[in-house]
């Protein structure tokens, strides 16, 4: 008797646990498909805005089979949260590519830096940033503009490389420090 109802236990407890890795599958897959930054159309301005979808919540909803998919955060936030979030149906369209990070990786896909002409190469999340150079021949990080700038950003800007960004920052900056020497033929012996 003792051993049936320690059996049917382990069973339920199983099952219990089943039911959880089987729910909670769809609802990790729903937070890493959702997270992270995305441009999208403004149904009501047409200009591109950043939006956060809430991940957390998509995931907690597919985990229930109940698909919830709110915005957490907008860059027209505070003045219009309370609109329709329309523009959902464009990340629900296509979730990846509307992603900040892959927007920015397809730009830089192929351009070389334009002050040494070395490839800027794939985008990786733990290396230093690639900078953009704008007309007024500054240069900044990609990444210290605000994502919904980027289109626009992207017509008039340049690739440059993150080594030639800090030494044309630090030109910029320390100007009366910075000697360019001239190259000296090769000495013979
Ligand atoms: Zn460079």
């Amino acid at each position: 008797m003792t051993v049936s109802v320690l059996t049917i236990t382990i069973a339920v407890l199983v099952l219990a646990v089943a039911l959880f890795v089987f729910r909670a599958v769809p609802g990790v897959r729903a937070f890493f498909k959702f997270r992270g930054t995305r441009l999208v159309t403004c149904p009501e301005t047409h200009e591109p805005e950043a939006v956060d979808v809430a991940a957390g919540e998509a995931a907690l909803g597919a985990f229930y089979n109940e698909p919830t998919l709110r915005l957490n955060q907008c860059s027209r936030w505070p003045e219009r949260e309370n609109c329709g979030q329309d523009c959902l149906s464009q990340v629900e369209a296509d979730p990846q590519n509307c992603l900040v990070w892959s927007i920015v990786a397809k730009w830089y896909e192929g351009k070389s830096c334009v002050f040494c002409r070395k490839p800027i190469g794939p985008l990786h999340r733990l290396d230093h940033a690639p900078a953009l150079l704008g007309p007024d021949f500054k240069t900044s990080e990609w990444n210290s503009v605000s994502p919904e700038e980027l289109p626009k950003i992207f017509s008039t800007h340049q690739p440059v490389c993150w080594n030639c960004h800090v030494t044309e920052s630090f030109r910029r900056l320390h100007s009366g420090l910075v000697t360019d020497r001239p190259l000296e033929p090769k000495r013979t012996m």
